[in-house]
């Protein structure tokens, strides 16, 4: 069987679905898209569209639909047939415009509770160069400030507090888990127990795109 090469990664926020995109990247050459970090970048340029987008985030709310669309939309187009999408789509209008844009081959939903939700993201911290996810619990670097990668300063990201988990939470659950029902009619759905280790998760979605 061939590599399944248009990826959707769903699932609540701290699942895993950004740490499992980089790393299906990084060994398989699919092209990683995340609307989150895109808009963080914006946000750390102080662009008009981060500027618009700095407030929503920090309530852990969502960036409305057509901003979504006009970042990221042609980035896929621009990746052909290789790409894993992580954070979108978000919301039932973003994914049926998704299908104006690319067929998909695979949608994997990572499934986390919101008790293990909030555990892991108030302890996440992300590397400021490079990006590297870490865990203070569960994955915790040698130096808890630095990247063991790169040397990078840790961070911890604005909307990784406790209140605004428990909102993102709340936002997924309406907004984003519909999509579950969405793509389980169209059969492209696998679900996946993100409480598994990482390593376990990873080997699991590689099998289900056949590498
Ligand atoms: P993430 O890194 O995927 O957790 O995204 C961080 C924040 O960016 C979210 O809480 C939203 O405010 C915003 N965001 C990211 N992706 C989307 C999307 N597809 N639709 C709407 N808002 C998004």
């Amino acid at each position: 069987m061939s590599l399944l090469t248009r990826v959707v990664l769903l699932g609540p926020p701290g699942a895993g679905k950004g740490t499992q995109a980089k790393r299906i990247a990084a060994e398989t050459g699919l092209v990683h898209l995340s609307t989150g970090d895109i808009l963080r970048d914006e946000v750390a340029r102080d662009t008009d569209l981060g500027r618009e987008a700095k407030g929503v985030m920090d309530r852990g709310e969502l960036v409305p639909d057509g901003l979504i669309m006009g970042m990221i939309g042609g980035r896929i187009a621009a990746a052909g047939s290789g790409f894993v999408l992580d954070g979108f789509p978000r919301t039932v209008a973003q994914a049926k415009s998704l299908e104006t844009i690319s067929p998909l081959d695979s949608v994997i939903n990572i499934d986390l509770s919101r008790d293990e939700v909030v555990a892991r993201l108030t302890a996440r911290r992300v590397c400021k160069d490079c990006g590297r996810i870490y865990n203070l619990a569960f994955r915790p670097p040698s130096d808890p400030a630095k990247c063991e990668v790169c040397g990078g300063a840790l961070f911890q990201r604005d909307d990784d507090r406790e209140d605004v988990i428990r909102n993102r939470y709340n936002v997924y659950e309406k907004q984003t888990a519909p999509l579950i029902a969405f793509y389980g009619e169209r059969k492209l759905l696998t679900e996946l127990d993100g409480r598994a280790g990482s390593d376990e998760v990873y080997a699991q979605i590689l099998r289900v795109l056949g590498a």
